[in-house]
């Protein structure tokens, strides 16, 4: 994807940048088949400020068992990007986040929360929102699905009850963290008790691969929409057999990160669609080419996360909203279902179970330094070289 050219025409330099490990308290425990979320969830928060005192920021939101920690991404940031980007103008834009691939390996989330905050900026004093920096619009509303997790079934169902009542009609049903009795006797109930509900299913990689043909066929049976990542990220080969014998989309999640995933996933013909995280591919612009290698394919994707603030919702709105491949709804609801409470000073607007695509300028809401101070685990503002 080539950087549009109103950004590389931003002559101002960027002059300080602050980051923040947040500690954020969540209402519930969520179980997944890789892993448990319990009492908060932990990202890292980045602000940069320009000579004219516009700001930008960004936010990596890393989960140690899928993508990555909360401590290396800091280090990302803080220590090894600092360099990148105290002094240098919006206009090498490119340059830093080019460099920033190289200079730290993995660390996803960083270099997403970067790109975010230089796109922020950008977006700021260009006084355009995100995504007329990314592309054309093509939706103004995406659908929203809210995952149910909670090992306690009673509580998801009085979730289910308040989401009907917000008029969100999707839900993710999170499975292969108990046993398979578990997930065939949620989805049936649900089934039952809501004809009309978009189900879908997501192991996070809980089943073994002796079981998962048996497994997946059952919950074939109940047609959800999809059935995401079944099996561990790298068994590209029982995802294979799984495309074949599911009648309803395989998706990969886990299995793929960023754009060279997407291609070696096509080849292998492991799935029939595909979870677009920014915290996996490193940005907005690498999900977006995810978006368009797997459009080549007609293979459709879905607006995923990682555990995340409004901060992060944002920037994948905005991604999202320029890209027509990307139409199986997303999953940005913990602003508004799963934090005790977000950040952002106005809440994340979601009209009846549509998020809403901002049009002001940068990512479109204004950050709660307060909540940054008041959530923090950790915060540098170092003395940086100009
Ligand atoms: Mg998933």
């Amino acid at each position: 994807m080539v950087l549009n050219s109103a950004i590389t025409a931003i002559d101002e330099k960027i002059i300080d940048m602050k980051v923040w490990h947040l500690a954020l308290p969540v209402n519930s425990r969520r179980d997944h088949g890789i892993g448990t979320v319990a009492n908060n969830i932990e990202v890292i928060i980045v602000k940069l400020t320009s000579e004219s005192g516009a700001i930008g920021f960004g936010e990596a939101s890393p989960w140690a068992p899928f993508t990555g920690t909360p401590e290396g991404n800091f280090a990302a940031l803080d220590r090894y990007f600092r360099p990148l980007v105290i002094g240098a103008k919006i206009a090498d834009f490119a340059s830093i986040t080019g460099k920033a691939a190289r200079i730290v390996i993995h660390n996803t989330e960083a270099k997403a929360a970067l790109e975010t905050a230089l796109f922020d900026l950008a977006g700021h004093i260009l006084r355009k929102p995100v995504w007329a920096l990314l592309g054309e619009k093509c939706r103004s509303e995406i659908h929203l699905s809210v995952s149910l997790a909670n090992p306690d079934f009673a509580s998801d169902l009085s979730l289910v009850e308040k989401l009907q009542a917000d008029g969100v009609n999707i839900v993710k049903i999170k499975t292969g963290f108990k046993d398979h009795e578990f997930d065939l006797m949620r989805i049936r109930k649900l089934r039952d008790k809501y004809p009309d509900l978009n189900i879908r299913i997501d192991y996070n990689q809980g089943l073994d691969s002796r079981e998962a043909v048996r497994c997946v066929s059952e919950i074939d049976t109940f047609a959800p929409t999809f059935i995401e990542q079944p099996v561990v990220a790298h068994d590209f080969k029982t995802m294979s057999t799984l495309r074949k014998t599911t009648n309803s989309l395989l998706l990969a999640d886990e299995s793929v990160f960023g754009p060279e995933d997407m291609r070696r996933a096509l080849n292998e013909e492991i799935c029939d669609g595909v979870s677009i995280k920014i915290m996996k591919s490193g940005g907005m612009m690498r999900g977006l080419e995810v978006a368009e290698i797997a459009a080549n394919h007609n293979i459709p994707a879905y607006g995923g996360d990682m555990f995340e603030t409004g901060i992060a919702h944002l920037a994948g709105t905005h991604m999202i909203a320029v890209s027509p491949n990307i139409s199986l709804g997303c999953e940005f609801y913990h602003a508004s279902y799963y934090l005790i409470e977000d950040i952002l000073e106005e809440p994340f607007v979601i009209n009846n179970g549509m998020v809403q695509v901002p049009d002001q300028p940068g990512l479109g809401h204004n950050i709660n330094l307060d909540k940054l101070d008041k959530y923090a685990v950790n915060s540098t503002n170092r003395e940086t070289r100009q």
